[in-house]
């Protein structure tokens, strides 16, 4: 069997991803801030918040902030402090939607080409140089390598390699487009 280039394996990080998008769309999925809230916290301390500061785990909700705080060292801190998100301003809902339209869009593109500053803004509804930043965090955090943050947040459909296929190999990559054809078929 020959070696996977990097190039194929960046297609298979990004296929799965847009394989994994929820099926009524993300704003559909989550449609209020405080899913998303909790969304980021399962992925980011799926056993729980855990202090940035101290590591401790005993952790207050404090409703009225949208934060948490440490009962040891009385930290406070948010869901999106110290990742990609830190100190945003934007609505969580304005970042999942990015990571959606990037996806399909780059997907869509054959891995040639990510969405324009001024088509992702006028999707956010925001100004060109707000959405070619958004752009920049989001593809860091969720391209092959990245963190993967926001990306496990919004890709919530586990897609299970039949045992047949090896993971990360030519086959699986093969799996992957028929089933990416086989879904826009569907959708078109
Ligand atoms: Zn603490």
């Amino acid at each position: 069997m020959s070696k996977m280039g990097q190039r194929e394996l960046k297609h298979i990080h990004w296929l799965t991803m847009a394989l994994s998008l929820p099926e009524e769309g993300v704003a559909g999925y989550f449609p209020d801030e405080q899913s998303r809230i909790e969304r980021l916290r399962e992925v980011r301390w799926p056993q729980g918040p855990t202090c940035g500061r101290c590591r401790g785990t005993s952790i207050t909700w404090i409703e009225t902030r949208s934060r948490f705080q440490c009962r040891s060292c009385r930290h406070q801190f948010s869901v999106t402090s110290d990742t990609a998100l830190h100190r945003t301003r934007l609505p969580l809902g304005m970042w999942f939607q990015a990571v959606e339209s990037l996806i399909q869009y780059y997907v869509s593109s054959s891995l040639q080409y990510h969405i324009s500053g001024h088509a992702l803004a006028q999707e956010l509804g925001v100004q060109y140089v707000a959405a070619r930043r958004i752009r920049k965090v989001v593809v860091a955090d969720i391209d092959r390598g990245g963190r993967n943050f926001l990306g496990a947040a919004v890709c919530i459909r586990a897609s299970s390699l039949p045992p047949r296929i090896a993971a990360y190999s030519y086959d699986h990559l093969r799996w992957l487009v028929e089933l990416q054809l086989s879904g826009s078929q569907r959708d078109s």
